[in-house]
């Protein structure tokens, strides 16, 4: 018997979605790279990918890449997050992609390759303005070509960038043609062939159906789009995409009418957050057995259109249904959609259920 919370997964949405962006990506000749970090590594989703026809599966987490592997999941699998040296010698056992941005970094794995017999392919990550991580532009050529120097077990296949996650930068043709240029200027001085232009994730997608992603740029590391069918860097919904291949339900454990503002002198609540009340006299509120353990609560929106999530704490969501058309009672359900922070924090916690459709 599975309880509440639970996280309903729907495998063939998910598949949906992956098939619809490898169609997309496929036509302007770039490769899709799937990104199961959001998921926890979760190996029926990565299963489901693998069979629409994705080839490498990207992970942030070397943990992550062991669960895949020990579930069956085969790679190539792509190691996102420019790695922790103390990781190095797991990533380079089971990764065969890496992405890096120290030449520290690119020697020890060098060193790693040439001792275990084994040849990783690296990105070198290359910032054009939304500093995270990279080599800052103006200095990446001088130092691609280092890192291209350093290798000979390992071998630096190309460049990246990551946008739309730190400073919310926009992917535009002006910085995706700034990768193709420093990567071109590393093959004329090295005389050797970069084939790799990692121009981005969920936020570059735009720039594909609209017909402005520079030549050259060819492949994409995408999470969100698959999962949840938003952008959210574009701040949008991708309407050829599923929206709710996840659903999270939680059970209604009290349903009282009260006032919309607190009685008595307000300081901060339990999260050190101070809540905005605005008097709407009294509203008939559900709390639910669902909190900021299990989710974030406000990055919810209720699939009765009419409900609004007014607050939570660690283990309590307070949902305001006083609009909602249908009785909800004590022990019945509310049930969401989620938005990315949300979902990472539902499939990482272990009290929330994962139920596959
Ligand atoms: C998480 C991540 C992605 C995927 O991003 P989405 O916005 O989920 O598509 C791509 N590249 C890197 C380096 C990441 O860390």
């Amino acid at each position: 018997m599975s309880g509440f919370p639970r996280l309903y997964i729907n495998l063939s949405k998910i598949k949906t979605n992956a098939l619809r962006l490898l169609e997309l990506l496929s036509k302007f000749e770039i490769e899709l790279v799937a990104v199961t970090k959001v998921t926890l590594g979760d190996p029926r989703v990565a299963k489901a990918l693998k069979e629409v026809g994705v080839q490498i599966i990207g992970e942030s987490r070397i943990q992550n890449v062991e669960r895949l592997i020990s579930s069956g999941v085969s790679g190539p699998f792509m190691m996102l997050r420019i790695p922790q040296p103390s990781e190095l010698d797991r990533i380079v056992e089971l990764c065969d992609y890496v992405l890096v941005s120290e030449l520290e970094v690119v020697k020890t794995i060098e060193q790693l390759c040439k001792e275990k017999k084994r040849r990783v392919k690296l990105i070198y990550m290359v910032d054009v303005g939304d500093l995270r991580e990279g080599v800052w532009y103006e200095n990446a050529v001088e130092e691609v070509i280092e890192a291209v120097s350093i290798c000979d077990w390992a071998e630096v296949c190309g460049v990246g960038t990551n946008l739309g996650c730190y400073g919310g930068v926009l992917p535009s043709e002006e910085n995706m043609k700034m990768l193709i240029t420093i990567r071109d200027e590393v093959e004329r001085a090295t005389k050797k062939t970069l084939p790799v232009v990692s121009g981005g994730n969920t936020s570059a997608i735009k720039l594909v159906e609209a017909g402005r992603l520079p030549h050259g740029v060819n492949q994409f590391r995408v999470g969100e789009a698959i999962y949840l069918g938003t952008d959210v860097t574009n701040n949008r919904e991708i309407d050829w995409l599923e929206k709710d291949a996840f659903v999270l339900e939680a059970e209604v454990i009290e349903v009282k009418t009260k006032p919309s503002v607190p009685v008595g002198e307000t300081g901060f609540d339990a999260f050190g957050r101070k809540p905005n009340f605005v008097d709407r006299g009294r509203r008939k509120r559900a709390i639910l057995a669902l909190g900021e353990q299990d989710t974030v609560p406000s990055q919810l929106r209720p699939l009765d259109e009419k409900a609004s999530v007014i607050h939570a704490s660690s283990d309590h969501t307070i949902v305001d249904i006083t609009d909602v058309e249908r009785p909800i009672h004590v022990g019945d359900t509310v049930k969401f959609r989620l938005g990315y922070a949300a979902l990472l924090r539902a499939m990482t916690c272990p009290h929330v259920e994962k139920i596959y459709v």
